[in-house]
C-alpha cells in the first residue's frame, strides 16, 4: 500500500441497472491514487462518472468490483457501522447546496458533526474553525443571514472540525457567483498549502479546476487524461476535445439518428 496516498482506487467498477436496456457502467475499472496534501479536481462530461467516483472514494457508495483504500483502510470488508465511523472520523464532505441546517447558527452548524459523534463541541475549536474560513465574527448568524459564499465557508468549517484526512467537494462552487466562487476556491487552495489538507473536488468549471494541483478527466466511466497545474484555458481546451471525442464515439456506435 502506498502510504503517501490518502485515497486509492484499484480496478473500481460500478454499474447501475437502467430499465430493460443494458446496465450503465458508471465506472469501468478505474485505478487512481490521490497523494496526501494535494488538491485534485475531477472533470468530465455530464454522465462520465464523476459523482460515482467521488461517492465510491468517500465510502458513500460501494463498488461492484475493485478496491477502495482511504487513509490506509480498505473499505470493502467494513460493515455499514464501521464505514459510517470511518466517514465520520476521517472524511469531510462539502456539497453544491451547502446543506446547512437553517434553524442553527453558524457555530451550531459547525459543531454538529461533533455532537453527532457524541462529543460536546469545544467553543474555542468551533470559533477557530470559523476564523480559519474568515467568519470569526459571524458565529451567531443563521444561514439566511449570510451570502451563498459565506454559507459554503461555514460548510467548509463544519467539514474540517473533525480534522479529516480527506476533504471531498462535489461542485462546491456550482451555486455561487464568480466572486464568491473565487473566495471559496482560494480558501480550499490555502487549506492545502497551509495545512496540507488533502482535497478531492468534482467540478465542471475549468476555472475551479485550475486551482488544483492535478486535474483528472473522465469519460464514459474511464480515466482519459490528467494535467498538472494547468491554466483554466488548458482545462477548457482539454474538455472541448474530450466532449468531441465522446460525441464522435457515440455517433460511430450508431448512437446518433
Ligand atoms: P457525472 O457525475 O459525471 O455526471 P454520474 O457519476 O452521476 O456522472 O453518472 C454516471 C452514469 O451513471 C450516468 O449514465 C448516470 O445516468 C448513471 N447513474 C449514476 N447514478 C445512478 C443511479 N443512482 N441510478 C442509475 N443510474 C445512475
Amino acid at each position: 500500500m502506498q502510504n503517501d496516498q490518502a485515497v486509492r482506487l484499484e480496478q473500481v467498477s460500478r454499474s447501475y441497472a437502467s430499465g430493460s436496456s443494458q446496465a450503465v457502467r458508471a465506472l469501468d475499472e478505474v485505478t487512481i491514487g490521490f497523494e496526501r496534501t494535494t488538491f485534485t479536481a475531477i472533470m468530465g462530461p455530464s454522465g462520465s462518472g464523476k459523482s460515482t467516483l467521488l461517492q465510491c472514494a468517500a465510502g458513500l457508495d460501494r463498488p461492484d468490483a475493485g478496491r477502495v483504500v482511504v487513509d490506509g483502510v480498505e473499505l470493502g470488508p467494513l460493515s455499514e457501522k464501521q464505514l459510517t465511523e470511518l466517514r465520520r472520523d476521517r472524511i469531510g464532505f462539502i456539497f453544491q447546496s451547502f446543506n446547512l441546517l437553517g434553524a442553527l447558527t453558524a457555530e451550531q452548524n459547525v459543531g454538529l458533526p461533533l455532537r453527532l459523534a457524541g462529543t460536546r463541541p469545544d467553543p474555542a475549536a468551533v470559533r477557530e474553525a470559523l476564523t480559519q474560513v474568515g467568519l470569526g465574527q459571524r458565529g451567531g448568524h443563521l444561514p439566511t443571514q449570510m451570502s451563498g459564499g459565506q454559507q459554503q465557508r461555514v460548510a467548509i468549517a463544519r467539514a474540517l472540525i473533525t480534522r479529516p484526512k480527506v476533504l471531498f467537494a462535489d461542485e462546491p462552487t456550482g451555486a455561487l457567483d464568480s466572486s464568491s466562487s473565487r473566495t471559496v476556491l482560494e480558501l480550499l487552495r490555502a487549506l492545502v498549502d497551509g495545512q496540507g489538507q488533502t482535497t478531492i473536488m468534482v467540478t465542471h468549471d475549468p476555472v475551479a479546476a485550475s486551482y488544483a494541483d492535478r486535474v483528472v478527466f473522465l469519460a464514459d466511466g474511464r480515466l482519459m487524461d490528467e494535467l498538472h497545474r494547468p491554466t483554466a484555458q488548458q482545462v477548457a481546451e482539454r474538455m472541448t476535445r474530450l466532449e468531441a471525442d465522446v460525441a464522435r464515439a457515440m455517433s460511430g456506435a450508431g448512437g446518433a439518428a
